[in-house]
């Protein structure tokens, strides 16, 4: 079970789903190993998804329409989130990087637009894939 002692059961359950899995999961693929937790409904899913994801505890992968564990809990304050993605083996490591965030504040500012959240996807083959 996860840490998270502000969650509800059925967040509890996806987040701990999420944390043990190799690689980002569809909402229906956590339905399924969910099943035995008595969760039956998508739309039971998908209330702990939006939940965990405005916590910072998950995140969307908007190119493969599935869902992380955060990799590291609390330190989205720079307002950057960046992942490589590994089309062979699906891996995925989340990073942030300052001199990217910087560049992209810088024209933000610039253009006066207002930034909510950014989120980069680098598709392509992780190292140990490439070799
Ligand atoms: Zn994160
Ligand atoms: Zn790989």
């Amino acid at each position: 079970m996860s840490a998270h002692t502000d969650l509800t059961r059925n967040q509890s359950l996806v987040l701990d789903r999420l944390e043990k899995a190799e690689t980002p999961m569809s909402a229906y693929a956590i339905l399924d190993q969910l099943r035995d937790d008595g969760l039956r409904a998508p739309l039971q899913i998908y209330r702990a998804l939006d939940k965990l994801l405005d916590m910072g505890l998950a995140h969307r992968l908007e190119s493969i329409n599935a869902f992380v564990a955060c990799a590291h809990p609390h330190c989205h304050a720079s307002g950057l989130i960046a992942f490589a993605i590994c089309e062979k083996c699906g891996q995925v490591s989340e990073f942030s990087d300052e001199i990217v965030r910087d560049r992209l504040a810088g024209w933000a500012d610039r253009e006066g637009f207002v930034v909510n959240r950014t989120t980069m996807e680098i598709r392509g083959n992780c190292r140990a894939c490439a070799a």
